[in-house]
């Protein structure tokens, strides 16, 4: 089957998130179409993962650079996005960080659920708006795209603090669409499924016996787990300009998952 291969070149993407797992493949496709990217992450050091990111990126044709930044404080997204207007201003943001920690609702420590919700509800809603504040009033307006997950619609086993931050994301998308369409700024969300990644070392033993034992995996319809390369392209599509009449979309990347 033929792909499609979108064209960045003159864009700037940040990328939240971008040095691990999905975020970091997302960095590679998007600096694989000639964009600028910003690799967004917590470390004051890009990972050793990130330097081969880098490099591919810039001999792609993109541009790469990192800024450390916390999602959960504003300022540092303010800093992000203007650290972008180097490069001729944020056209597409990318709010990616996450975090998760399982936990049963019979004993979860209330520390963990504002942890989660700091990073993955508050870090998406305030990208958002410093994004869109940024991009108000351009002749080119950008486009904003959110991870949410599978975990946005359904309920997974011992995850309610992380299925409600990621049910914030879909609203919070669905919401900024709305307000900001009159401003020609899209916001979608990619919602990926099962995806092996890092990330999935924050399940509890019992979630990974499940998952060893196919109880997750089973019911993907497709019959496997996904990977950062199977969700990332979604990403591309939204930001663009095939997808200019799409806003307020959860895009499903979970190989059928949801359809339960
Ligand atoms: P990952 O752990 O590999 O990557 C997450 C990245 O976010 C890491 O580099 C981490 O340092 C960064 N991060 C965490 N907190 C941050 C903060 N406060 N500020 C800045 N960066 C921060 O995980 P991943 O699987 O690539 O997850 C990426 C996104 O995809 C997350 O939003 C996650 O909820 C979502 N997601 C993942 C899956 C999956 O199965 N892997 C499924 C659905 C949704």
């Amino acid at each position: 089957m033929g792909r499609i291969r979108p064209d960045f070149a003159d864009e700037t993407v940040i990328v939240t998130g971008g040095a691990s797992g999905i975020g970091r493949e997302v960095s590679l496709r998007f600096g694989d179409a000639g964009a600028t990217v910003i690799v967004a992450d917590l470390d004051d050091e890009p990972k050793d993962a990130d330097v081969p990111t880098h490099e591919a990126i810039e001999e792609n044709g993109g541009t790469a650079a990192f800024v450390e930044t916390d999602v959960t404080d504003r300022e540092q997204l303010r800093s992000l996005v203007e650290a972008a207007r180097e490069f001729g201003g944020v056209d597409v943001m990318v709010n990616n960080a996450g975090l998760i920690v399982n936990g049963s609702i019979l004993e979860l420590d209330p520390e963990d659920f504002d942890a989660i919700h700091a990073v993955n509800a508050k870090g998406v809603y305030f990208g958002t708006q410093v994004a869109a504040n940024d991009m108000l009033d351009r002749e080119d307006p950008g486009v904003i795209v959110n991870t949410a997950s599978i975990s946005s619609n359904t309920a997974q086993f011992e995850q309610v603090q992380y299925d409600s931050s990621k049910g914030a994301v879909r609203m919070i998308t669905r919401g900024a669409a709305l307000e900001l369409a009159e401003h020609g700024i899209r916001v979608n969300a990619v919602a990926p499924g099962q995806i092996a990644t890092e990330f999935t070392e924050g399940w509890s033993e019992e979630a990974h016996e499940r998952a060893q034992s196919g109880d997750l995996i089973k019911p993907v319809p497709l019959g496997r787990a996904g990977t950062p390369e199977d969700v990332a392209s979604a990403y591309l599509y939204l930001a663009s300009d095939d997808a200019d009449y799409v806003t307020g979309e959860l895009l499903h990347v979970d190989g059928g998952w949801q359809i339960f």
